[in-house]
């Protein structure tokens, strides 16, 4: 069709991980979605906005998930912005910083869909590849671009880099960073204090992961005021739906339950890291609610493959920097126990 923009008729599609028809056949480990319910809070704030009201439009600005989350996070409200989904910020940070032509860098592996991103803008991609070992093959330190978007915790490896490798790449880059922590309620560290500290550093969130939310696309970003104007200026006026605003706020204010939902898929992600260890795999140390299991005879696709008979679905890429491990997301208990027996058969 020769009326499209030659960047978005060239581009391949983003493939979201598989969500199969029979889901409830399968224990799923293969989209790091969280295995518990959220909050009952959540339900609740949810149901009660689901009346007359979804009539009027909502909030524009969101402003109830704001100063819940200004207060949970102890910024101004006005570094602050909700998205729908953590997805919608990347891409308007896109938007705002990187033009048609103009370079934005990441980590390969991370997240891929930055790339289909990058190419819908019309802007140039530069990867920095992470061997192996997890040591950068030309380090990030001193490019250029307009934009350059950090995993971390990084995915689908699970480890965090450290801190001052972080805090180098906010002084040295002359372009924003954007610190992509959609894990890093599983980690040790985040790196909100380089937010006041540096003028170019973004951090986003999501609701999908650590508050079990994936379903109502809800995320957030935390940057400097001049940032957030910007994005302001260019998200759909009224991105955050009424559930999903009702819903972010009941379940940032349940903290609580947050705490525990947390504290359970760590627990379960050492012991089943330990586990794998005993059946031979070798397993980068996780800080998020996955792990990336390599076995004995690096072959990914088998076990994913093994497992995937046994219906356990895990995620297993072509990528030749990760056919020859798994990345599995942390379930309940219950789950992984099951899924060690498996492995234990699988051999
Ligand atoms: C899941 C994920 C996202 C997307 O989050 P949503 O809020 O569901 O859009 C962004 N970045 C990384 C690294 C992720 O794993």
């Amino acid at each position: 069709m020769n009326q499209l923009r030659s960047n978005i008729a060239e581009m391949a599609a983003y493939v979201p991980g598989f969500q199969p028809e029979n889901v409830s056949a399968f224990i799923k480990l293969n989209t790091n979605e969280n295995p518990y319910p959220p909050s009952p809070a959540v339900i609740q704030a949810i149901q009660q906005e689901a009346g007359d009201r979804l009539r009027q439009y909502p909030d524009a600005k969101g402003m109830a998930p704001r100063l819940e989350a200004a207060r949970i996070y102890g910024f101004d409200p006005s570094w602050i912005i909700m998205a729908n989904g953590s997805d919608e910020v990347l891409n308007n940070l896109i938007r705002c910083f990187a033009a048609e032509g103009e370079e934005v860098g990441y980590v390969h592996p991370s997240y891929s869909y930055y790339q289909t991103l990058v190419q819908i803008q019309g802007a140039r991609v530069r990867t920095f590849q992470l061997s192996t070992n997890l040591k950068f093959e030309d380090s990030p330190e001193n490019f250029r671009g307009k934009i350059f978007f950090l995993t971390n915790p990084h995915a689908p490896f699970g480890f965090s880099f450290s801190a001052d490798f972080i805090e180098n790449l906010a002084q040295t880059l002359s372009g924003i960073l954007v610190i992509d922590e959609a894990y890093v309620d599983f980690a040790e560290e985040n790196s909100l204090a380089l937010v006041r500290r540096y003028e170019n550093v973004v951090v986003t969130r999501t609701f999908s992961k650590s508050y079990s939310l994936a379903g109502m696309r809800i995320g957030l970003a935390i940057a400097r005021p001049e940032i957030i104007q910007a994005l302001d200026k260019v998200r759909d006026h009224y991105n955050l739906d009424r559930l999903a605003q009702a819903a972010a706020t009941a379940s940032l204010r349940d903290q609580d339950y947050f705490r525990a939902c947390v504290e359970k898929i760590r627990a379960t992600r050492e012991w089943f890291s330990s586990q794998l260890r005993e059946l031979g795999f070798s397993v980068i140390p996780s800080q998020s609610n996955f792990v990336f299991a390599v076995p004995q005879d690096r072959d990914g696709k088998r076990i994913h493959d093994r497992l995937y008979q046994q219906k356990i679905l895990v995620r297993y890429f072509s990528d030749p920097l990760l056919k020859h491990g798994v990345r599995i997301s942390i379930g309940t208990q219950a789950e992984m126990e099951k899924t060690v027996k498996a492995l234990q058969d699988v051999g």
